[in-house]
């Protein structure tokens, strides 16, 4: 039988009912005197059919469906279909799943009603003449003799002849005797080839094929669906059709046995246009008179619900006594419907237990749900021999008719090991993605998200921090010496050493090669630099077994985010650093920038320059004074890195005055930050400070310089942005940093 009509249950008088509490949306009430004709009706089509002698494995449920699809296809040549099954039933099971799949993919190429029929009708009685090839070569395990194989060659010639006695429509007939044809063939010279071969037989034998192979034999077991594509692929324009090839392939790929389900329901629906008889010689077919189409296509329906779901579905009586079991059932608890139909529900049983082992509930689910009439559902365990046991999820709802009249229960059993698989695969893939795989400290990716909203925060009022780069010293030379795997070993090491100095909410992480970096929270320069001094004394100090016990050094820079920073310029500025210790003879560690010196509002007599940008207009402030009191070399170095930083332009250099055009950067809003760019000119003019003391004399010991600086946006259509006074004072405040200078407040 096939899966994709297989249904696993047991006869059961009450089936209806419990369908129908299983889900309000999917299954349809079906009204009580119609349930008992329909029952009537189906049970004296199984008495009708011929008993599965040979294959214990074709259960009478199985049977009583192939019967009802048969006979609702082929009328009055149901009949053959059951002296075929009575000779052989897995080739009756075979032809009936070659037919679903014909159907289907007639319905795929959109071929008319009137073919469609007759290809399912030829579909289904294509090894007709099996029925006369003897049992000793129908059964015989082994490979075949010429002459025998000469003999299963006579099957279609046979089968047309016992056809003919029904029917005498030619094309049907036509498609049965071609049905094994091949396509370009050298055997049958005389014959049709090619496209001169009728449509039907040439998917038949495609769709022969590919059941045949995927399915179990005595002689051979089913292969894959992927190797049986290749091997049609194989007889691709000898064997086959070519372009009909490549689209049954796709129809595969696509999984059609959803859609077989449509189409056995198709059969069932046709039953009162009757298309199928017209093909019949004598056409009387008292069956689509005597049952009515609805509710037959609705029993089908319902039986197909249950048998296609996905969760395990079972029944039981008010006695708690099995009556229905389904195939997702059988898979969830790897307990047959044979060895549990009948039996009492037990909880010890089906092997479900709690999920919280504290919890002890005395009663089993379904006499639970039978004793109180209340519907139960929770997540519980399901044990499976030799297996881990699963989580699954336990519905059990009893099931009640009109005049509240009970019925039993329904038990839904739902698998959910793929949802905790998929959590796992979730962990592991976030893992991966944010995780370096050689030295399994965070990598690059994730350290720059970390690093632009550690930026983002301090720059909305959070607490400061410092970045720290590093970089082993002459790493390749330890390449060279040692090998790239204790190279790699030495990274491994290097940056376990990173770790074990980091401190809670610190990121460590591998920027590639062997740099590495380490966000430092809630730190400022002086206490940043201190730890990056003591992590390159420790370095120098630790001897690395994967190199023969030689120590590694390496160069570190060190800064503090300031204002105006952004996760690009804090990045610069530590990478200039540590470009500085490697140029001043690696082994050492150099700080840069003026660290994150908070905006003073605290003196309100004094006119804050700030709160003259929130409020002011851009003309009014885009003119001040710096002070720095650095000498003007040591400022024009200064200027250098927020140049470099800010990936400044430098427009011209006039004796003491440079002109830059400069992105500037700010956010704005609340939870949805907008980032607002807008490219401004500055001019920054400097010159010599010196302060004299109160006899006018100047003091030696102070030089100073002072930056007049004078910004403005760059397009006209800034001017009037809302962003260009917060992007003013974010650059403003940042070249203030750099320069280590203080705002001349009297200057605005
Ligand atoms: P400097 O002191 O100037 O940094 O010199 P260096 O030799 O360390 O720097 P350079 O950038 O010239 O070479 C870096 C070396 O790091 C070259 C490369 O082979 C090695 N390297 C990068 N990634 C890995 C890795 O994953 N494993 C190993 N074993 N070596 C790596
Ligand atoms: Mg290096
Ligand atoms: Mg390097």
């Amino acid at each position: 039988m096939t899966d994709s009509i297989a249904t696993s249950a047991f006869t059961n008088p009450v089936a209806a009912p419990f369908l129908s509490a299983l889900d309000a949306e999917s299954a349809t009430s079906v009204l009580p005197e119609k349930r008992n004709q329909l029952e009537m009706l189906l049970a004296g089509l199984q008495d009708a059919a011929p008993a599965a002698e040979e294959n214990p494995a074709v259960n009478k449920v199985d049977l009583k469906f192939e019967n009802r699809l048969a006979m609702v296809r082929l009328g009055i040549a149901t009949s053959l279909f059951y002296s075929l099954r009575a000779k052989h039933v897995a080739t009756a099971a075979h032809s009936l799943r070659v037919a679903l799949s014909c159907s289907t993919w007639a319905h795929r190429l959109g071929l008319e009603d009137a073919q469609r029929d007759r290809i399912e009708v030829a579909a289904l009685l294509h090894d007709l003449g099996k029925i006369g090839i003897p049992d000793r070569i129908l059964r015989k395990p082994g490979k075949l003799t010429v002459e025998e194989q000469l003999t299963m060659d006579c099957c279609s010639r046979l089968g047309c002849e016992i056809l003919h006695g029904c029917t005498d429509d030619s094309e049907l007939l036509d498609t049965v005797l071609h049905a094994n044809t091949w396509f370009e063939s050298r055997r049958c010279e005389d014959g049709p080839q090619g496209d001169a071969l009728p449509l039907g037989s040439r998917m038949l034998s495609i769709a022969d094929a590919f059941d045949a192979m995927t399915t179990d034999h005595v002689y051979r077991n089913a292969m894959s669906r992927e190797r049986a594509i290749q091997e049609l692929s194989k007889g691709s324009g000898t064997q086959f059709d070519p372009e009909l090839v490549i689209d049954f392939s796709r129809m595969v790929e696509d999984r059609p046995e959803v859609l077989q389900g449509i189409v056995a329901d198709r059969w069932l629906k046709n039953l009162q246009g009757n298309s199928g008889a017209s093909l019949w010689a004598s056409t009387s077919n008292d069956f689509s008179e005597a049952i009515s189409p609805s509710l037959r296509s609705e029993a089908f329906f319902l039986n197909q619900l249950v048998g296609k779901l996905k969760d395990g579905i079972a029944f039981t009586d008010n006695e708690g006594t099995i009556t229905r079991w389904n195939d997702a059932m059988q898979r969830i608890t790897s307990i047959s419907a044979d060895a549990i139909g009948g039996k009492v529900w037990s909880d010890e049983t089906i092997r479900l237990r709690e999920r919280d082992a504290s919890r002890h509930e005395n009663a089993c689910v379904v006499s639970e749900c039978l004793l109180n009439g209340t519907c139960i559902s929770r997540p519980m365990l399901l044990e499976r021999p030799g297996q881990r046991p699963i989580p699954v999820h336990v519905q059990v709802s009893p099931v009640t008719g009109d005049a509240r009249t009970s019925f039993g229960v329904v038990v839904v059993i739902r698998d959910l090991s793929d949802q905790a698989s998929l959590e796992e695969k979730v962990e592991t893939l976030h893992e991966q993605t944010t995780r370096d795989s050689l030295t399994g400290i965070f990598n690059r990716a994730y350290f720059d998200s970390r690093l632009t909203a550690a930026a983002e925060k301090t720059s909305s009022g959070g607490a400061t921090f410092s970045l720290i780069i590093c970089d082993i010293d002459h790493f390749k030379r330890v390449n060279d010496v040692h090998g790239h795997p204790a190279g790699d070993q030495a990274l491994i090491q290097f940056a376990s050493t990173l770790e074990n100095h980091s401190r809670d909410g610190d990121v460590v992480a591998r920027y590639g090669g062997e740099e590495f970096l380490l966000i430092c929270k809630d730190c400022d320069n002086a206490t940043a630099t201190k730890r990056a001094e003591v992590i390159r004394g420790a370095l120098e100090r630790t001897p690395l077994s994967s190199l023969g016990g030689a120590a590694v050094t390496a160069s570190f820079g060190v800064t503090e985010y300031q204002a105006g920073d952004s996760a690009e310029t804090i990045l610069a500025r530590a990478d200039r650093a540590l470009l500085k210790a490697k140029d001043n003879g690696r082994n050492r560690v150099i700080q840069l920038g003026a660290g994150n010196c908070p905006v003073q509002h605290s003196e309100p007599r004094k006119r804050s320059w700030f709160g003259l940008f929130e409020s002011g207009d851009a003309r009014q402030i885009s003119e001040f004074d710096i002070l720095t009191p650095v000498p003007v070399d040591l400022a024009i170095e200064k200027l250098r890195g927020f140049i470099a930083d800010h990936d400044a332009k430098v427009i011209r250099v006039n004796e003491n005055q440079v002109s830059l055009k400069v992105n500037a950067v700010c956010t704005t809003g609340g939870r949805r930050r907008i980032d607002h760019h807008i490219t401004l000119d500055a001019q920054l003019t400097l010159s010599e400070q010196k302060k004299f003391d109160q006899a006018g004399t100047p003091n030696r010991k102070w030089q100073g310089t002072k930056v007049h600086a004078v910004v403005r946006p760059i397009r006209n259509r800034d001017r009037r942005s809302r962003a260009l006074n917060p992007c003013i004072t974010q650059l403003i405040a940042s070249l203030k940093s750099y320069i280590m200078g203080e705002i001349i407040e009297d200057s605005i």
